[in-house]
């Protein structure tokens, strides 16, 4: 694939971060170069193109830059999934495994409506325990979930695997080791 080559030398890496061991994958290079930003975009939501899409989900942080693009790009709302407690009005929340322990991420309750055709969006998938919470805590209030969008899979990491197994189609742009 052309794009994989492309947008996929945008993406820095830093060795170490956040701590020893982590090879941790840097959007924000991708998210600074005009043609990479659209091209991601455009090639994240390349096969809804003319589907109805009613709302994007994007995941704190970096899902709500990327699914803010989406939204605009197949007409859709943008709705934030957010760490708990940041979100002012009446929430759904679920908790979700991390590499150590376990957090709870929520979303309004009136964000979307029963049945309602939603795409998740961010920027990486890697044991996909974020991922998986997420699209529990959609379908939770009814959400249709049609897809679900990273630029990044970390396949050894089996997140994308994950999600396919709860029949969640999975769209990623590149892939690392
Ligand atoms: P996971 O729940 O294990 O799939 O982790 C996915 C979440 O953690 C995403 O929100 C990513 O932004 C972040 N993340 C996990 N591993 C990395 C990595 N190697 N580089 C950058 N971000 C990462």
């Amino acid at each position: 694939m052309t794009f994989d080559h492309d947008i996929k030398a945008t993406v820095r890496t830093i060795p170490d971060y956040p701590k020893k061991g982590i090879l941790f994958r840097d959007i924000t290079t991708l998210l600074a170069d005009a043609r990479a930003f659209r091209r991601a975009v455009d090639e994240l939501v390349q096969p809804w193109a003319g589907l109805k899409i009613d709302k994007v989900a994007g995941i704190e942080a970096r899902g709500f830059i990327l699914g803010g693009a989406v939204a605009h790009q197949v007409s859709a709302g943008f709705v934030p999934i957010r760490k708990k407690g940041k979100l002012p009005h009446t929430t759904v929340r679920i908790a979700y495994s991390l590499e150590y322990g376990i957090d709870e991420m929520e979303m309004h309750v009136d964000a979307i409506q029963p049945g309602e055709r939603v795409i998740l969006v961010d920027d990486l998938i890697a044991t996909g325990g974020t991922a998986e919470g997420a699209v529990k805590l959609l379908r939770k209030i009814g959400a249709n979930v049609v897809a679900a969008c990273f630029i990044i899979d970390l396949p050894d990491l089996g997140g994308a695997a994950k999600l396919r197994a709860m029949e969640v189609p999975v769209r990623t742009l590149m892939a690392f080791e």
